[in-house]
C-alpha cells in the first residue's frame, strides 16, 4: 500500500459503490465480501468504509503499482449482492473485475471486486486502464478466475504462483477488451467470454473455455468506409455489425443488419459496449489543446465545440469557439463532485458527460456561449493497406496527379486510387533500391498502423519502376512547413511541442515492435490537416543501394542526425533513432534551421565526438532544451526510450501549458 496523500476532490476520476472480496492476505483469513465507496484519483485506487464517511478509509492502491487490470470469474458468488443463496449467474451475482499490485519489497496482490451492472464494469476497467497505461510492471498473463486453496479454479494450476492462463488485455491505443475468442473463416459470429455467466447460468469456472456459450461481438461504426474491392463491406456511421471473424489484427469480417458479409478496416468500428464518449460527434479523444484551437478556429463558428481527453489522464475538457467580445477558443475542465456528478460551473451538475453537453445546448450557464456545433467530417483515419489482404497495387487502379516533390528516390506524385482513395505514390527512381528485398519487407510494412506514422499502402512492383504507395498528407513535408510557417510558429511552444510530442508517439509505436527509423529528421515527416504530424519513409534506408547515402562517409550520410556510435561502428538502434529525433526537436524549435549551421560534415563529427551539442533555440523552454539534451547522451544506454520520452514531455508540457 502506499503511503497517504492528501486527496483532491479536483482529482477525483470516477467513483462508485462495489463489493470488494477480501484480498486474502493471510492464508487462513476467512473470504468476505464488503461493501465499500471506491475513489479513483490521478494517482490512488482508494476505498472508504461508506459514501459519508470519507475518514474512515480501508485502504489505497497506488496506480503505479497495478500490473493487471481484467475481468474475472468469482464462485461461490458473494451472497451480499444476491442475498440469497449464491448461484454463479453474474447477471443477478453482478460482474467482478481484478486489479493485481505490488509494491517494492511486497509480493503481488490481488483485489476482487464487483459491480452490479455489465456497464458499470465496464467503465470501471475503461478508466483504470486508461490511468494505468503507462505503468511499467503491467503483466503478461493473469488467472480469469480465483485461487481455490489449492489450484486456480480456471487452468488447475497446483501453484499459487504460476504464471496466468489468458493474455492480459492492451491498455493503451486499442480499447478495453474483453478476452474474445479469435474466430477462424466461418461466418458465425465472434465471440467474448467474459459475459457468458449473463446468459448461462450455472457455470462454474471449473469448466473448460471452450465449452461455455458465449455471446455475439458487436461494434458501431466510427468511420464511414466505401467498399470497393470485391470481399470488403461498406460502413455506415453508427450503424452495428456483427463480428465474425476478427483473427487478423486490422481487417475484421462482419455482418450487417442485412445479412450482408464483407471485411471492413478494424480501426473504424468500436465494440459496441466499450463506445464510451465516441459515439458522439463532438468528442475528439486525444487532441491537444493547440490542435483543438486550429480546428475550431477553421470552423470559424460561434458556439462550435468539441470534447477532447485532458492531459491528466482520465480527465476531459471542453474546448469552445466564440467570436465575443473576438475570435478565440475557451478551454473549460469537466470537473466531478464528491457525489460523482460532471459540471462545468457547479451551479448545473449531470450525471453524465452527455447530459451535461445537453444542457449547455440549451443554457450558456457560465460558459462563454451556449454550446451550438461541432466540426463535421473530420478526416477518417487511413486503413492498413487499402484492402483486406492487398498489397499489390494495379497501377491502372491509380490516377496520377500533380508532383508533390521529389527526394532521394524519385519524384512524388498525388494519385487517387480508384477515383476515391487520396494517395501519395513515390516511384522509385531505377537502380537507388534493393527492390525484391523491399517488395517482400512491404508487406510487415502495410501492417504498421498509427495516427502519427505515414501510412504505407502497398507498393505497384510488377511494371519499373516500382511504385510505393502511402497515404497522402496536404502539407507536405514537415522541414517545409516549419520553414513556410516561420512567423505564425516561431515561438509557439505550445504548436512547436505539440508536433514534437506527436513524432515521439509514432516512434514509441515503431521501439514497440522493435522497428528502427534509420533516417529520422524533419525532412521525413509529413504535416495533414488539423496539424497532425506523421512520421514517414520508417526502415527505407535500410533498402537504399547508394553508397554515399549508406556509409557514414558518404556525401548524402545523414551526419547531422547521428550518434557517435553510427558515425564510429554504423550502430544503428531505437536508441540512434532517440539521438534523431533530439535533432529533429531542435529543428522544430528552430522552425527548419539546418543544424550546425553551414559547418562540414568533418567538423561536426568531430564537435560530437568531442561532446559539443546543438545550442538551446531561441525562444525555447528550457525543460524543452533539457529534453533534448538527455536524447544526446554519449552513450546510447544513457537515452531516455521513447516510451519514457513520450512521459517526460507530456510532463513538460502540463507543468508549461494550460491544459
Ligand atoms: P521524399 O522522396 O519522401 O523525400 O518526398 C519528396 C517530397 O514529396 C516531400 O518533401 C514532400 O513534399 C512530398 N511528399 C512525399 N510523400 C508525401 C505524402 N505522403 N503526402 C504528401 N506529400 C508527400
Amino acid at each position: 500500500m502506499a503511503g497517504k496523500d492528501e486527496l483532491d476532490d479536483c482529482d477525483i476520476i470516477k467513483q462508485g459503490m462495489m463489493v470488494k472480496r477480501s484480498q486474502n492476505k493471510k492464508r487462513f483469513m476467512p473470504i468476505n465480501y464488503k461493501q465499500r465507496w471506491f475513489v479513483l484519483t490521478t494517482k490512488n485506487f482508494i476505498y472508504y468504509e461508506s459514501e459519508s464517511d470519507r475518514k474512515k478509509e480501508r485502504g489505497r492502491i497506488k496506480l503505479s503499482s497495478i500490473t493487471i487490470i481484467e475481468t474475472a470469474t468469482i464462485t461461490p458468488s458473494p451472497s451480499i449482492l444476491s442475498q440469497q443463496d449464491a448461484t454463479n449467474n453474474e447477471s443477478e451475482n453482478g460482474y467482478a473485475f481484478q486489479i493485481s499490485y505490488s509494491d517494492i519489497n511486497e509480493p503481488q496482490y490481488t483485489l476482487y471486486l464487483i459491480t452490479q451492472k455489465l456497464q458499470e464494469r465496464t467503465d470501471w476497467l475503461q478508466s483504470l486502464r486508461t490511468v494505468c497505461v503507462d505503468n511499467m510492471g503491467k503483466s503478461e498473463r493473469y488467472h480469469l478466475s480465483i485461487w481455490g486453496g489449492k489450484k486456480w479454479q480456471c487452468c488447475r494450476a497446483p501453484s499459487r504462483n504460476s504464471e496466468g492462463c489468458e493474455p492480459c488485455s492492451e491498455w493503451n491505443e486499442t480499447p478495453p477488451n474483453s478476452p474474445v475468442i479469435k474466430n477462424g473463416n466461418n461466418n458465425s459470429p465472434v465471440l467474448s467470454l467474459t459475459t457468458v455467466n449473463q446468459i448461462m447460468p450455472g457455470n462454474t469456472p471449473t469448466a473448460k473455455l471452450k465449452d461455455q456459450v458465449p455471446r455475439i461481438k458487436v461494434v458501431t461504426a466510427l468511420y464511414p468506409f466505401k467498399a470497393i474491392e470485391p470481399g470488403d463491406l461498406t460502413l455506415v456511421k453508427g450503424c452495428e455489425y456483427e463480428v465474425i471473424d476478427d483473427s487478423q489484427d486490422h481487417w475484421w469480417k462482419v455482418r450487417d443488419e442485412h445479412g450482408a458479409i464483407g471485411y471492413i478496416p478494424s480501426n473504424y468500428v468500436k465494440e459496441k459496449e466499450l463506445l464510451g464518449l465516441q459515439k458522439y460527434e463532438w468528442y475528439v479523444g486525444d487532441m491537444s489543446r493547440q490542435r483543438a484551437e486550429s480546428l475550431l478556429k477553421q470552423e470559424d463558428k460561434e458556439g462550435c465545440f468539441v470534447v477532447r481527453n485532458s492531459s491528466t489522464k482520465g480527465l476531459y475538457t471542453l474546448s469552445l469557439f466564440t467570436k465575443v467580445p473576438h475570435s478565440h477558443v475557451k478551454h473549460y475542465h469537466i470537473k466531478q463532485n464528491s457525489r460523482g456528478d460532471f459540471f462545468l460551473s457547479e451551479k448545473h451538475c449531470c450525471s453524465t458527460i452527455p447530459e451535461l453537453i445537453n444542457y449547455h445546448r440549451h443554457n450558456s450557464g457560465g460558459l462563454a456561449s451556449r454550446l451550438k456545433t461541432s466540426p463535421c467530417d473530420r478526416p477518417v483515419p487511413a486503413t492498413a493497406g487499402l484492402s483486406h489482404d492487398k498489397w499489390e497495387i494495379d497501377p491502372a487502379e491509380l490516377m496520377l496527379l500533380e508532383e508533390l516533390g521529389s527526394g532521394q528516390f524519385g519524384v512524388v506524385r498525388h494519385g487517387k486510387w480508384k477515383g476515391s482513395i487520396d494517395t501519395a505514390v513515390k516511384m522509385m527512381k531505377e537502380g537507388t533500391m534493393s527492390e525484391d528485398d523491399f517488395i517482400e519487407e512491404a508487406k510487415v510494412m502495410t501492417k504498421l498502423q498509427h495516427q502519427n506514422l505515414v501510412q504505407l499502402y502497398g507498393v505497384c512492383s510488377k511494371h519499373r519502376p516500382i511504385y510505393i504507395v502511402t497515404e497522402y498528407m496536404r502539407h507536405g513535408s514537415l522541414l517545409n512547413y516549419l520553414r513556410r510557417h516561420e512567423n505564425s510558429l516561431g515561438g509557439n511552444n505550445g504548436l512547436l511541442l505539440d508536433m514534437c510530442i506527436q513524432v515521439c508517439k509514432g516512434m514509441a509505436y515503431l521501439e514497440r515492435h522493435n522497428y528502427i527509423h534509420r533516417d529520422l529528421a524533419a525532412r521525413n515527416c509529413l504535416v495533414g490537416s488539423e496539424n497532425v504530424v506523421k512520421v514517414a519513409d520508417f526502415g527505407l534506408a535500410r533498402y537504399v543501394l547508394d553508397d554515399q547515402y549508406t556509409s557514414s562517409g558518404g556525401t548524402k550520410f545523414p551526419i547531422k542526425w547521428a550518434p557517435p556510435e553510427v558515425l564510429n561502428y554504423t550502430r544503428f538502434s531505437s536508441k540512434s533513432d532517440v539521438w534523431a529525433y533530439g535533432v529533429l526537436m531542435w529543428e522544430i524549435f528552430t522552425c527548419g534551421k539546418m543544424p550546425y549551421g553551414r559547418l562540414k560534415n568533418t567538423e561536426v563529427v568531430d564537435r560530437v565526438q568531442r561532446g559539443i551539442i546543438l545550442e538551446k533555440p531561441k525562444m525555447c523552454f528550457k525543460e524543452v532544451y533539457e529534453v533534448m539534451r538527455k536524447c544526446w547522451s554519449h552513450c546510447p544506454e544513457d537515452r531516455p526510450s521513447f516510451r519514457v520520452l513520450k512521459d517526460q514531455l507530456a510532463t513538460v508540457s502540463q507543468g508549461l501549458l494550460a491544459d
